[in-house]
């Protein structure tokens, strides 16, 4: 049992004050938190009527069935991975996604069956570029609904991007020079063809 948006907002009104915000956690405390100053939550917003639909529920509105493999750097049979489509601060951005139109929940098995591995190869592929302390795997499926499994990559000994706020450095950090980006990817598109699939780069 779980509690609905409803039972959610009245019980963190609860802890809110008059203007409906709650209280900061210890984000002082927190090396990789990227800001500070004065900074507050924002207000609590009352729960909607149902959630924002994502972009592509029906296959036939789906921008990355439309888009296909077109900017891809590996693929193979069934998978391919892309970058996002410019420059961004962490030395590795990697989305991988099925090439036919499913979600987690309605993935069919074989394909279920080799996201693992090929989870552990992209992994593998990105730390050994060198100079990398640790590849973020995430799926965060609120956007598209096409599948797509994120593979962010931190820099070794820069420790305030470490952990889940690495993906606010990101943005943070000045984008890599186009030429560095296009050469990582290139490379990462090699190695990962070097363990089957084909490199578009
Ligand atoms: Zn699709």
């Amino acid at each position: 049992m779980v509690e609905s948006a409803e039972e959610i907002y009245q019980r963190a009104l609860r802890a809110a004050d008059t203007q409906g915000r709650l209280p900061m956690p210890p984000v002082g405390e927190w090396d990789t938190f990227p800001f500070e100053g004065d900074i507050r939550t924002r207000p609590l917003t009352p729960p909607t009527e149902a959630d924002r639909p994502r972009t592509g529920e029906d296959p036939a509105d789906c921008w990355r069935c439309q888009q296909g493999t077109s900017d891809a750097i590996w693929s193979d049979e069934r998978w391919f991975v892309s970058p996002l489509p410019k420059p961004s601060g962490l030395p590795v951005v990697a989305i991988l996604y099925p090439r036919a139109h499913h979600d987690l929940g309605d993935m069919p098995r074989h394909l279920v069956a080799e996201l693992g591995p090929l989870i552990q190869r992209i992994e593998r592929a990105i730390v050994s570029l060198g100079e990398i302390g640790r590849v973020h795997v995430c799926r965060w499926g609120d956007g598209s609904a096409h599948f797509h499994m994120w593979f962010m990559a931190r820099t070794a000994r820069l420790p305030q991007t470490v952990g889940s706020l690495a993906a606010i450095w990101d943005d943070i950090l000045p984008p890599l020079p186009e030429n560095l980006w296009r050469e990582t990817l290139a490379d990462l598109a090699r190695r990962l063809a070097a363990t089957g699939g084909t490199s578009h780069l």
